[in-house]
């Protein structure tokens, strides 16, 4: 593990915030900050689930297995869902529903692009179709989970049910591609091309 360093002084000077006495600038900014952070980690995941929205057709296209094809397609229409519930979440909030290039997912979909470049259709590229996606799925899961815990301190109740709702869903979806991959990684390691 690599010890933390100091926060550096630049993020202090972002704020506009007037200094008064140390412990209430503290305060105030924290509190300002993490409705900053709230604001920007939902525009973070509205671009994630968008562009996540545009490779999963590609996804379900290249899969082998059927089941794993319809796992995908059964998971954009659910990710259409979560885009309106994260919509609903812009307009509680009073706010555009823009979305804010998310890195993180344009990595990951790129992995699962690869899975489909390395390998022909086979259960082999199912398996690393799937483990492209659980690693999709986990980013999602701790990304609900950060902004519902934040949403709820910061007493947005609403918006925390809807980003509540959104994070059940891509655990559930978790769930079923590691049911599949229990039957598919066996498949691969047999070798076999046919289902
Ligand atoms: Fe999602
Ligand atoms: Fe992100
Ligand atoms: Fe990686
Ligand atoms: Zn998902």
């Amino acid at each position: 593990m690599k010890t933390k360093t100091k926060t550096p002084a630049k993020k202090a000077a972002r704020k506009t915030v007037v200094k008064s006495s140390r412990s209430s600038r503290v305060a105030k900014s924290s509190k300002e900050s993490l409705e900053d952070i709230f604001e920007d980690m939902l525009k973070d995941i509205y671009w994630a689930e968008n562009h996540l929205a545009k490779a999963l057709p590609k996804m379900a296209k290249a899969s082998h297995n059927e089941e794993l094809k319809e796992a995908f397609e059964s998971h954009l229409k659910e990710t259409k869902g979560q885009i309106s519930r994260l919509e609903q979440c812009f307009a509680l909030l009073e706010m555009k529903a823009q979305g804010k290039k998310c890195a993180a997912m344009e990595g990951l979909v790129e992995e699962g692009q690869d899975a489909i470049e390395d390998h022909e259709k086979s259960h082999a590229r199912d398996a690393a179709l799937i483990g492209a996606a659980q690693k999709v799925e986990h980013y999602e899961i701790s990304s609900y989970g950060t902004l519902r815990t934040m949403a709820t301190v910061l007493g947005k109740v609403q918006c925390a049910e809807l980003l509540e709702a959104n994070k059940d869903e891509e655990a559930a979806a978790d769930e079923k591609l590691t049911r599949l991959s229990e039957k598919i990684n066996k498949l691969a390691c047999e070798g076999g091309q046919e289902e």
